[in-house]
């Protein structure tokens, strides 16, 4: 597995362009990190804890780091809002966690259980599950309720992005 290249600490490279950058929150520590935008592929680990900043798997998102993932990252989130007791969001788990090593690192794939989140639920007018919501520069762009396959997922992220 690549991740084992644990020094890729983002240097500015000399004499390379190094202009369009991108913000990314680390999922672990919460830190903004500033990756330059050619270098996502390269499997970037957090300038602050040092560890991966994706990993291939969709991130759980608690109502404590929300906001921050929302607004501050430059890639586009998917939200998936799912709750342990519903059968077709159990069912269309794995599709997601497929979409997620398919669309990282130009994307954020995320989780919010919507049982320990209510308030997030309820915010977003969540009225069933799954649903999936598509932010991108902080606000709401898509959403799609509905359990989909892995193709589906990744054709639907597609379209709005
Ligand atoms: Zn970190």
């Amino acid at each position: 597995m690549h991740s084992a290249a644990a020094n890729s600490e983002l240097k500015n490279g000399t004499g390379e362009e190094m202009n369009e950058t991108s913000h990314l929150v680390c999922p672990q520590c919460r830190s903004i990190n500033r990756v330059p935008t050619a270098r996502l592929t390269d499997h970037p680990n957090c300038g602050q804890c040092h560890r991966p900043l994706f990993t291939g798997h969709p991130i759980t998102l608690t109502a404590a780091e929300f906001d921050l993932h929302v607004s501050q990252a430059d890639i586009p989130l998917v939200v998936d809002f799912w709750a342990p007791w519903c059968g077709p969001c159990q069912m269309m788990a794995p599709a997601y966690e497929q979409a997620a090593k398919e669309l990282e690192p130009r994307m954020r794939l995320a989780k919010v259980n919507t049982e320990d989140e209510r308030p997030l639920a309820t915010r977003f007018g969540i009225v069933s599950i799954p649903t999936m919501i598509l932010f991108h520069g902080g606000r709401e762009v898509a959403r799609q309720p509905g359990a989909l396959g892995p193709q589906d997922i990744v054709r639907w992220i597609r379209s709005h992005t």
